[in-house]
This record gives C-alpha cells, sequence and structure tokens, in this order.
C-alpha cells in the first residue's frame, strides 16, 4: 500500500509550495475518495488525513458510513440536486458547490445548524461544468443575505479541462479577484475568506495562486 507515501509526498509539496511563495498560512489537503473504498479510506486516514471529499450523494453516504471516525470531516464537492439536500446537509461539514438559490432555499429548510458553504464558480466555457458566472457572483452573494442556515467560507471552482496551465493560472487568479471582492462588501454570513481550488494535476500552480483548500484524489492511489 503506497498510500501512506503518497499522502507524505503530497503533504510535503504542500508545505513546499507554500514556502517557495512565501505564505505563512496554511492549505487544507481534503482527499477524494470517490475511487476507492474502505481500506484506501482506512489508509488514508491512518497517514493522517482527516478531510474528506466525495461529489456523488450514494457514494458519500457510503463512504461516510463505512469510515465511521468521528474526527474525520467531510467535504461534497460535486454538483447536489436539490431533492438529494435532505439526504446529506446534515451529513457534511462542508458544501463546496452552492450554485443556485434553489439550493439556498433547500439548504434554509431541511438544515439543522449553519453550513459552511462555498459558492462554485464557473471560470470555465465548458457547458459541462456548473457554478455561478463570474459577473454573477456578487449579486447571487447579496441575495443569499436572509438564509440563517448558510455561511460563504470561501469560493471554489474547477478549471477548464485542458494540460494548458496558464489557463488553469487565469482561472484560479479570477476567482482570487473575486474572492476579494466578496471580502469588500464586508457581510456577516460571508466571510469568504477561502478559495477551494486546484486538483491533482494542478494544486501545485492553485496554491501559488491563493488556494486554501485542494481537493485531491487520483495521485493519492
Ligand atoms: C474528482 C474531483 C476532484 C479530484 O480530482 P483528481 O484529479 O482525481 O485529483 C476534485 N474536485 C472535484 C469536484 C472532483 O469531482
Amino acid at each position: 500500500m503506497e498510500i501512506n507515501e503518497n499522502v507524505k509526498n503530497v503533504q510535503a509539496s504542500i508545505s513546499q509550495t507554500l514556502s517557495q511563495c512565501g505564505r505563512s498560512d496554511s492549505v487544507k489537503l481534503v482527499a477524494v475518495t470517490k475511487y476507492v473504498g474502505e481500506v484506501e479510506m482506512e489508509a488514508l486516514y491512518n497517514s493522517g488525513v482527516k478531510s474528506f471529499g466525495e461529489n456523488r450523494v450514494e457514494k458519500f453516504l457510503k463512504s461516510k458510513s463505512i469510515l465511521g471516525k468521528p474526527d474525520v470531516e467531510w467535504h461534497f464537492i460535486g454538483a447536489l440536486q436539490s431533492k438529494k439536500v435532505k439526504k446529506v446537509v446534515n451529513e457534511i461539514d462542508f458544501l463546496h458547490s452552492l450554485d443556485r438559490l434553489s439550493l439556498a432555499i433547500e439548504i434554509e429548510k431541511y438544515s439543522s445548524r449553519v453550513l459552511n458553504c462555498f459558492v462554485q464558480v464557473k471560470t470555465s466555457n465548458e457547458d459541462s461544468k456548473s457554478g455561478i458566472s463570474p459577473s454573477r457572483v456578487l449579486e447571487f452573494i447579496k441575495e443569499l443575505e436572509g438564509f440563517k442556515k448558510i455561511k460563504v467560507v470561501g469560493l471554489m471552482n474547477i478549471t477548464t479541462n485542458t494540460s494548458d496551465m496558464n489557463k488553469h493560472i487565469e482561472e484560479f487568479r479570477l476567482l482570487s479577484l473575486i474572492r476579494d471582492e466578496v471580502q469588500r462588501l464586508n457581510l456577516d454570513y460571508a466571510p469568504c475568506r477561502e478559495l477551494s481550488m486546484g486538483m491533482s494535476a494542478d494544486y501545485k500552480i492553485a496554491i501559488q495562486n491563493g488556494a486554501t483548500v485542494v481537493r485531491v484524489g487520483s495521485i493519492l492511489y
């Protein structure tokens, strides 16, 4: 089992990237477990990973029940259908895919506490990606005023599926600029300090451009 080694390598490269760009803060590693089962999840946990991410409701519920550790934080990172909100909203610690008002309304209806949410922003031009368009993010976040169950902790994106890293950099920078604009609104319910960006192929570049949370899957296995 190389998982322990892979986790160590990713953690070391996160630290190295942070220090190379003169950052004194930290980055949270969310291990995406959609590809794996119990054995790998246990190995991740035993390697010190405490933040786990899933992108589908059924797999998430299964993963949470089989890992069954109290000190684990669960991140829901995939598109969430409104009708499935009630199944997951009280089981997760972070939602990375708040992308429409109708979803906020369902969360408000079913959540028993304030949910930490990332607003997903569509920084790519691909039709397949969801998210609020960059020009509408401020307006959308203002619309969330009065939702007692929603706290906007940050923004999230999924970059264009291309090996051209300049495109990824452009999209990370755009997300970071929008985050700064949201912060300037000074909203109690939207401190928006975090940037959830970067996956296996580009997490180092994401950190160089301000990521505070990286969602990493395939390179761990
Ligand atoms: C699968 C997935 C990831 C992880 O992708 P890898 O390339 O395997 O690291 C990150 N974010 C989201 C939203 C995902 O669905």
